[in-house]
């Protein structure tokens, strides 16, 4: 079996009006993403999806796209599709860094392998450790205190039981933001927050004893992407467990945080660190130095959130009873790109048994969603 074909299509879907995301990193209204399709010379299409963002890895649905088609697929076209680890090794050699095109490319090889031999992709990864049923969190942005505690109350009615709320800006707001919210939601459903690198340590540190009476679950990436000290620190200086994201994309990221005792849980997702294969590598490695892995999100569609499910069921150390992640990005947007699209109930995200990813991309709908300026 060989590539014979690697087509890119950037593909806008906005997001519904009452979902769209405020964080430390900016507004969240549009999706300007880039959907893969793989073709083999035996006819089995596996389908991708990068979730470009450019404040969030610098990608943008422009470079993704060209890479993808000037780059990426000329190198692979002729390669057999069932040599993931040799795909990989050959992207990185050929591009640096541009992990969301790249896990797009991997998770479309995935998705052929699973249609050619009839299993699903977590069949491939190992086969089941846990439920194609996944609870998440519902992650909600850094609202002002009113819209933020109606939200609130109207998750708990959908059946979260963790909610995270995104801080990392002004203290005072912040406070005010996830004091609110505890308020609405009552004292026995989990809290959690997630800064997005918007505080320097003394603020976090700050912030966190201020919100002691919040009983936070988790605080997620409080400190400055890169700074590897701050987030320790953080950790030294609190009593609320660290969940590293924005400063975890590749493997060696991770070496960095375990080495210095950053992080009591890593968030993970294919799209961010480049492909399933390598989400499950580093789930492997911090899961033997005992610090547990979680499911993150950049807002994906059906594609990309089926890929992070078959991630969560096969692996392990994807720790999604302790902190559950984000798994909901497909309800965030106006349209469901795909024909069947993933069972979405409530905090119940449920993953496909079918081949593959299990879930086939409606091109033609695609199509006439492309992206009116790439
Ligand atoms: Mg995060």
């Amino acid at each position: 079996m060989k590539i014979s074909r690697v087509e890119s299509l950037p593909v806008r879907i906005p997001l519904k009006p009452e979902f769209h995301m405020k964080s430390a990193l900016g507004q969240h209204q549009v999706s300007d993403y880039v959907l893969i399709r793989i073709t083999t010379d035996d006819g089995i299409e596996g389908a991708g999806e990068a979730t470009v963002m450019v404040r969030w890895s610098g990608e943008t649905v422009w470079g993704a796209h060209a890479l993808a088609e000037r780059v990426i697929g000329p190198a692979i076209i002729g390669d057999d599709p069932r040599d993931i680890d040799g795909a990989l090794a050959k992207m990185n050699r050929i591009a640096a860094k541009n992990w969301f095109i790249k896990s797009a490319i991997e998770m479309a090889l995935w998705d052929i392998v699973g249609k050619a031999e009839g299993k699903p992709v977590y069949d491939l990864l190992g086969g089941p450790v846990r439920s194609r049923d996944i609870r998440g969190r519902f992650s909600m942005g850094a609202y002002e205190v009113e819209r933020a505690s109606r939200r609130a109350k109207e998750l708990v009615s959908w059946g979260f039981t963790t909610i995270k709320v995104k801080v990392g800006g002004k203290p005072a707001d912040d406070i005010a933001r996830v004091t609110a919210v505890r308020e609405a939601i009552g004292p026995d459903l989990e809290l959690v927050i997630d800064a997005n690198c918007g505080w320097d340590a003394d603020t976090a540190i700050h912030c966190i004893h201020a919100l002691e009476d919040c009983r936070l679950g988790l605080v997620e990436q409080p400190t400055t992407n890169g700074d590897y000290a701050a987030l320790a620190r953080v950790r030294r200086e609190t009593n609320v467990p660290v969940m590293a994201d924005d400063i975890c994309f590749d493997y060696v990221d991770a070496e960095e945080l375990i080495r210095n005792d950053c992080c009591d849980v890593i968030s993970l997702y294919p799209g961010k660190n480049g492909g399933i294969a390598v989400s499950k590598r580093i789930a492997e490695f911090a899961g033997r130095h005992g610090v547990a892995c979680s499911i993150g999100s950049n807002l994906e569609w059906d594609v990309a959130t089926a890929a992070m499910g078959h991630l969560i069921v096969a692996v392990e150390n994807m720790k999604i009873e302790t902190y559950p992640g984000d798994i909901y990005g497909p309800v965030y947007h106006e349209t469901r790109i795909v024909l069947e699209p993933l069972k979405i109930a409530g905090p119940i995200t449920t993953i496909s048994d079918r081949p593959g990813l299990g879930v086939e991309v409606d091109w033609e709908l695609a199509q006439s969603l492309r992206c009116p300026d790439c």
